[in-house]
């Protein structure tokens, strides 16, 4: 992820109380990694993904980014330093 403005994308109701926390935490820590990014194209990038990854581990919020993505059920870009194969593979 590298935008936490859900005015330009909708969350899923099944999702809504895990973006609450996620955007709730947020407030506290400031802009998490993804959104002070020189390379944002790295969450969104298979080729990329590592670097994502990368500033991911070391994130504040990746506890609550992951639990949106995985209830969110997000299949694209990078959440809570996890890949889309990875979640898949967590949610099963
Ligand atoms: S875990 Fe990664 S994608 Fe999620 S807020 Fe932090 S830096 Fe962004």
């Amino acid at each position: 992820m590298t935008s936490f403005d859900s005015s330009s994308f909708a969350i899923p109701a099944q999702a809504s109380e895990q973006w609450a926390e996620l955007t709730e935490v947020l407030r506290s820590t400031g802009p998490a990694g993804c959104e002070s990014s020189a390379m944002p194209e790295a969450w969104w990038s298979s080729s990329l993904e590592a670097e994502a990854v990368a500033v991911c581990r070391s994130c504040p919020v990746a506890r609550e980014c992951l639990a949106y993505a995985l209830a969110a059920g997000e299949r694209d870009g990078v959440w809570g330093g996890f890949t889309n194969a990875e979640r898949r593979g967590l949610a099963q």
